[in-house]
């Protein structure tokens, strides 16, 4: 039992309340402000709670997000447990309204100690110690390990370590990025109670309840795609860290064993695949867990083969998301996605012949495709889809997020769309394509998300759908599928906000 220490600690989400919907931070590394909410239970933040709260720090788990807490109501919280430091994670499309949040927080709570992290300070860190208040900056991914280091500095008067931005003297000291010294394996399993993972159920993607997500790394051995917020700024490239299968399988058995967790989703970017996933899929078949949680992971095209696959059934994974991104070759290379087009087909075979399910994510709104290539990713997932080599796919617009190299294409090559001020960040939430397109009006972009959606309501689809009902929770998760769809076509078929 470790000592009490003076510090108390909130850690979380402020009240982040928008007329858009309810916004998707946490692990989405595409934000949205959602009509039909989906809450990912945030890891590295969950990580933190529960490590200071294991120290002795007094610690809060406040996602004023998925608890739907409003400020007023946030504000009785602080009146009540006089917290001294608040860690909250933030990303472009919040950034301002979450600056505006730390000014109101430091007038009324001026002892309270605002630490701030996420994609969009890490990519900017200047900036926000700029236009905030903010008494420290997380520069960097991995903010659990640096909180805790932070805790510990004010806790005992040390330095602030290297990687945490502050002030002195009323001046900001620039202090470099956070650099990971421990192995993930160091840090605890998040204690869910604690954490109220029963929050962080709505998600359509996932057949068992309660379920689960984690993270088995950070983030993706691969880190090279331009468009990829979390690997150019969080985890860039030489940063990524794996657990050891053993201790992805310690986490696994307590979220079964303690939880009850039927399903878990680990959102390491890339899941490491080759010896360390041959090891953990044996870990899973020996223990018998296998028997008793679903297992879903991120993929690439190409990263696994049929063998692997059949391995990857047997030891419980059910569901692999695979990045499409787009149906041509040339958008693959110039993303620097290091997939090939024809893998597609036969990597979602091998998938699908195994018994797994695939879930394919696609892009549209590329400022160098034309309606004809958005037509040939389209064709290409229909084809996929009717074919019954995938089973579900999800369409977005392409976002160039600060810190990321489209981003810098974007703002060089004049891509933005002539009304698009590429520092309004506010306007990085997806209600509107933010590039130009050679010959699609924004209507037309974000008809093409739709036309992709569409194919989930092809007569053929929903045949194959139909014939694969065999329970009753077969049913509600093809209903709930078929909610969060139309959830989603609402959203892209808002109105496109028009330039003042
Ligand atoms: S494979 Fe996925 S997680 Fe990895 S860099 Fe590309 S987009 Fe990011």
């Amino acid at each position: 039992m470790a000592e009490n220490k003076k510090l108390k600690i909130v850690v979380g989400y402020p009240p982040t309340i928008s007329a858009k919907g309810v916004p998707l931070l946490s692990q989405n590394r595409q934000f949205q402000y959602f009509n039909n909410p989906t809450f990912l239970f945030p890891v590295a933040m969950g990580t933190a709670a529960t490590w200071l709260k294991n120290l002795g720090y007094k610690t809060y788990w406040k996602d004023c997000i998925a608890e739907g807490l409003n400020t007023e109501q946030f504000f009785e919280f602080l009146d009540e447990e006089k917290p001294d430091m608040f860690i909250f994670d933030t990303k472009t499309p919040t950034i301002k309204k979450h600056w505006e949040i730390a000014k109101v927080l430091k007038e009324k709570y001026p002892h309270l100690k605002l630490v701030l992290c996420g994609d969009h300070p890490t990519a900017l860190p200047l900036e926000s110690m700029q236009n905030s208040p903010i008494d420290f900056l997380i520069c960097g991914g991995y903010h659990d390990f640096a909180s805790v280091d932070l805790a510990d500095a004010l806790e005992n008067k040390k330095e602030i370590p290297k990687g945490i931005w502050y002030r002195k003297d009323g001046k900001i000291v620039e202090n470099g990025r956070y650099e990971l010294k421990k192995k993930l394996d160091d840090a605890p399993i998040i204690d869910r109670k604690f954490t109220h993972n029963e929050r962080y159920q709505k998600e359509f993607n996932l057949a068992g309840r309660p379920l689960a997500y984690i993270m088995s790394g950070r983030d993706c051995w691969w880190g090279k795609c331009t468009f990829c917020v979390w690997d150019h700024t969080l985890y860039p490239l030489g940063t990524f860290r794996a657990r050891s299968p053993e201790n992805v399988m310690e986490e696994v058995k307590y979220l079964v064993d303690e939880i009850g967790v039927k399903e878990i989703f680990d959102d390491c970017g890339t899941i490491t695949v080759g010896a360390w996933l041959k090891k953990f899929c044996n870990l899973m078949i020996e223990s018998g867990y296998n028997k008793k949680v679903m297992y879903s992971c991120n993929m690439r095209f190409g990263a696994i083969n049929a063998e692997e696959c059949k391995l990857m059934k047997e030891a419980g994974f059910r569901l692999l998301k695979f990045g499409l991104e787009s149906g041509n070759q040339e958008t693959i290379d110039r993303l620097d996605k290091g997939t090939k087009i024809e893998a597609v087909e036969p990597s979602c075979r091998a998938a699908k012949e195994a018994g797994l399910m695939v879930h394919l994510t696609i892009m549209v709104g590329y400022p160098w495709e034309t309606k004809a290539d958005a037509m040939r990713t389209y064709e290409l997932a229909k084809r996929v889809m009717l074919k019954g080599y995938a089973d579900v796919l999800q369409s977005t617009t392409v976002i160039p997020y600060p810190g990321t190299p489209l981003n810098r294409d974007a703002v060089k090559n004049r891509w933005f769309r002539d009304e698009f001020d590429p520092y309004d960040y506010d306007a990085y939430d997806m209600a509107a394509p933010v590039f130009k397109s050679p010959d699609m009006t924004l209507e037309e972009i974000q008809q093409m998300c739709n036309k992709i959606y569409s194919i989930f309501m092809d007569p053929r689809y929903i045949a194959m759908r139909l014939l694969k009902i065999k329970s009753w929770q077969d049913l509600l998760y093809t209903l709930k599928g078929a909610k969060a769809v139309l959830g989603h076509v609402e959203d892209f078929s808002r109105p496109v906000p028009q330039a003042e």
